[in-house]
């Protein structure tokens, strides 16, 4: 999911500057989207199915008036895809109208869930990002910084969350700092947003990322900082790096592009064949295909158009829609690619569905030999943090040696990048990237038995 926080009492349409922020978010999430802005401690909200700009007319965000606003896209990993599981969530509870975007999963929210449910707490959507709701209100005597301060003592898993309640925009971000949250400085105000990348949209300066751990309040114009668990493992997402952020944000400052690019160079260190072009998987493989072009020196070439108007085929919820969209979201250069030995570039192999077909479409339209290299390791473990890895027994990297997998996608050879090889290209140190699902070393404790990610 994508999460966007607006501080701005001096601007007037700031849900205008919300449906510009999640637009340019909408690469996290496409199921929903929603926006709710905060006048004066009123909050008034708008959440619909679909894209950014299916769900928002001008007339919407004209009604949606106030000094603070929160938006959320929505990608689903807990909770069916349905309205009442949009965000941001808007809860009413003694202290007043709290409203909420979650990026991230909990992994002890069924247990609290139930917890809760037996003292007879009635909840009305399948998302844990109510039980965070919840547990806020439950503790409102305490003032909302507290009530915050205890729910997140609570709760393990990840998150970056926007809050506003009163006069106040509120961000969090879990102790290992799985998903990204960043602040950024407008005239009149602050911004938070999950990427930098949305900055620029809204006329935004980037001040800094929100720490693993901490709590950031804006009111008055100003920041506050609380930080409520100190020294835990850091833990960013590397999954980010590889295909979820987009290539022009900066995550706890790193750049998205210039680390795809690197892994593409260490790609190529890693796995060099002889070939007469480089082509990528757009858009995710694009990057790394000319990182690998530049350190092997053969050429780049476009092999396959893609068709803008198809969204990202892996965050479809069921496999049958995933099938469909790669055809039709990817097409073949005949002329560029005919009689030659090809390279084809792409972030990441899941299921297997994608690279598959798109072996197929090369071979068909007369590629002489397809070379595939994959610019992250085989993904052999779920995850449980927030992106949606199928159960184990669908992730083709844990039930399948390379060789196998090289067999099944039909191509000439396979080569996936190693998690040294990813790690270096962040230029960050292995202690502070999430590996797990590639190395199933989790940076806490993830549920064992009854859970749906689990070889059956
Ligand atoms: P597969 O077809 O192997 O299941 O999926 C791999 C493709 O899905 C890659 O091209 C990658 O770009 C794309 N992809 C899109 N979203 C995700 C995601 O959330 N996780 C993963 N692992 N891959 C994704
Ligand atoms: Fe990211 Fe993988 Fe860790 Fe999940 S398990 S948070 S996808 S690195
Ligand atoms: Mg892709």
């Amino acid at each position: 999911c994508g999460i966007i926080g607006i501080y701005a009492p001096g601007i007037d349409n700031i849900s205008q500057l919300a449906y510009f922020g999640l637009h340019s978010l909408q690469h996290r999430g496409q199921e929903s989207a929603g926006i709710a802005a905060n006048k004066n401690g009123e909050i008034h909200y708008y959440k619909e199915m679909g894209l950014v700009q299916e769900v928002f007319s001008d007339q919407i965000i004209e009604r949606l008036q106030g000094d603070i606003a929160i938006g959320h896209v929505r990608y689903s990993t807990t909770g069916e895809s349905y309205v009442a599981n949009a965000q941001p969530l808007v809860v009413h509870h003694k202290g007043g109208a709290i409203a909420l975007a979650h990026n991230g999963n909990l992994v002890n929210a069924n247990e609290i869930r139930e917890a809760l449910e037996d003292q007879g707490v009635i909840f009305q959507t399948s998302i844990d990002s109510e039980v965070i709701a919840n547990m806020i209100a439950r503790h409102h005597k305490l003032g909302i910084e507290n009530a915050i301060k205890e729910t997140m003592d609570q709760i393990r898993g990840s998150y970056a969350l926007a809050i506003t309640y009163k006069d106040k925009l509120i961000g969090v971000r879990d102790p290992h700092g799985l998903r990204p949250l960043c602040i950024g400085k407008i005239d009149g105000g602050y911004v938070l947003s999950s990427e930098s990348c949305a900055f620029n949209v809204i006329g935004a300066e980037f001040v800094r990322d929100v720490e693993p751990g901490e709590i950031v309040i804006i009111e008055n114009y100003k920041i506050k900082s609380i930080r409520y668990a100190e020294n835990m493992k850091r833990a960013l997402c590397s999954f980010e790096f590889v295909y979820f952020a987009r290539p022009d944000s900066v995550l706890d400052g790193q750049s998205v592009y210039v680390s795809r690019r690197n892994a593409g160079k260490m790609l190529a260190k890693e796995h060099p064949v002889e070939a007469d072009l480089v082509i990528a998987v757009p858009d995710s493989g694009t990057v790394a295909a000319i990182g690998y072009a530049q350190e092997s020196k053969i050429p780049f070439g476009e092999g396959l158009i893609k068709n803008r108007y198809v969204g990202r085929t892996f965050i479809q919820p069921d496999q049958r829609m995933r099938e469909r969209s790669v055809r039709l979201k990817l097409n073949v250069l005949k002329d560029n690619i005919k009689g030659k030995r090809l390279i084809m570039v792409d972030d990441s192999i899941v299921r297997g569905t994608t690279s598959k077909q798109i072996v197929d479409l090369l071979k068909s339209a007369g590629a002489k030999e397809v070379h595939v290299r994959v610019c992250s390791p085989p993904v052999k473990y779920s995850c449980y943090f927030g992106i949606d890895t199928p159960t184990r027994k669908n992730l083709v990297g844990a039930v399948h040696s390379v060789e196998e997998i090289r067999k099944m996608i039909g191509a000439d050879s396979l080569g996936y990048l190693s998690i040294e090889g990813l790690i270096k290209s962040t230029s960050m140190e292995g202690c502070s990237l999430c590996t797990a699902c590639f190395s199933g070393d989790y940076p806490m404790e993830v549920p064992k038995q009854g859970n749906k990610y689990l070889f059956e």
